[in-house]
């Protein structure tokens, strides 16, 4: 199992920064803004009010009821407490159902790019990867023809994030159909939906796969509160899944980690009571980031960008540099690329091979606007020498 190439790319900008360079970075997805007060505030009283137990394995039933409230309100999706567990982030939501769903040898159909974590989890739960590509030019989606092609008798799920961690793509509903389509021709086949950048959507309405009737017995819909409400220290992810995949979720995290941390979930309960609109001056921040980095991106000669849709990623295909030395610095792939921004420019980004996208590198742009604005023209400058 290899390192996660994001944490250890956020590490060593750490290290570099300490050593007193000035090092922008653009690796980690991570938002740069405060926790929103409201949400604090929720903390602070449960601490008052002593919450410090043990919390229920899959979570505080206030919690489990509040995150029934969201998928209903946000996603139209119907679940009971039997088929909600709330883990310690959503990476150990993607950690259990792995665990209790994999039997060794199973495959798991990873469109590519795929957040970094999926192959590596997998792998840890003895099932095996199978790598779907697509690339600037299908907008990084996976097609109807390419997921039919990918499955086998071996296959158990299918893992994907929309919007996508690293490439900012959004399935609408008719192209998640379109996959459903295949999918129902093969029943065995389980769905893990993670829907963690739900509300960082820039192009329109948020879809499930779990939305579709003959879709959610089979399904299990991953989200959490990192990135919306800008809690990624809290470490509070949670799923609905179908009852018996929950109910093994439930009973792995009871033997590893137990519930997750009670302070967060009694502050979850109040993030995820709120309406949307409390945290939508983030959401509007990224927007206005965006279109910032790709304009200032697009005046960098080599690099191919497809617009994001959602997430706050921007996923260039960079190519172009292959083969080519840049002021003494021999640019063999896409990690000899982000090291020679990170090393000529002072711009931490991370290696699209991290994501199964060997011709890409992923910027985070969830940074001020002045980090994105010096970044992009350190880059320029140093490209230019
Ligand atoms: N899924 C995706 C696509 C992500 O980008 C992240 C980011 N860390 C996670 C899951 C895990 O989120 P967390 O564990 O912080 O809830
Ligand atoms: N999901 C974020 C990223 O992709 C956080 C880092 C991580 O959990 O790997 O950068």
């Amino acid at each position: 199992m290899s390192t996660s190439q994001t944490l250890a790319m956020a590490a060593k900008t750490r290290e570099l920064k300490a050593e007193g360079k000035d090092i922008i970075g653009l690796s980690l997805g991570e938002p740069d803004f405060n926790t929103p007060d409201f949400i604090k505030e929720a903390a602070i009283q449960a601490i008052n009010d002593n919450y410090n137990s043990y919390t229920p394995v899959d979570g505080y039933v206030e919690l489990k009821d509040a995150i029934i409230h969201k998928f209903k309100r946000d996603n139209g999706l119907t679940y009971d407490r039997s088929q909600v567990v709330v883990s310690t982030g959503a990476k150990q939501s993607l950690a259990n159902v792995a665990m209790v769903m994999l039997n060794p040898g199973d495959e798991v159909i990873l469109p590519c790019p795929y957040w970094v974590s999926y192959a590596e989890i997998v792998k840890l739960a003895e099932g095996v990867p199978v790598e779907v590509p697509t690339s600037v030019e299908s907008d990084f989606k996976m097609t109807p023809q390419q997921l039919e092609a990918a499955i086998t008798p071996k296959t158990r799920m299918l893992w994907y994030s929309s919007p996508s961690n690293p490439s900012g793509m959004v399935y609408s509903r008719d192209e998640l159909r379109a996959l459903a389509d295949v999918l129902v021709k093969h029943p065995d086949i389980i769905v893990v939906s993670d829907e963690i950048y739900e509300h960082i959507n820039f192009v329109g309405e948020h879809a499930s796969m779990a939305q579709f009737e003959d879709m959610y017995d089979r399904v299990v819909t991953v989200n959490g509160v990192s990135k919306a409400f800008a809690m990624t220290g809290w470490r509070i992810g949670y799923i609905g899944a179908p009852a018996e995949i929950a109910r093994a979720c439930n009973k792995m995290q009871g033997q590893i980690t137990s519930g997750a941390n009670c302070i967060a979930q009694r502050a979850v309960i109040t993030a995820l009571e709120a309406p949307v609109s409390k945290i939508q001056y983030m959401i509007d921040r990224f927007k206005s980031r965006r279109k910032l980095i790709i304009d200032l991106m697009s005046e960098i000669p080599g690099f191919a960008i497809t617009e994001p849709e959602g997430a706050f990623y921007v996923f260039p295909d960079v190519s172009y540099f292959f083969g080519k030395t840049i002021n003494g610095y021999e640019i063999k792939d896409a990690t000899d690329f982000s090291m020679f921004l990170l090393e000529k420019a002072l711009v931490a980004t991370v290696t699209g091979d991290a994501f199964g996208s060997p011709n890409c590198i992923r910027f985070s742009y969830a940074a001020s606007e002045t980090e994105i604005e010096e970044a992009m023209k350190r880059i320029k400058n140093a490209l230019s020498e």
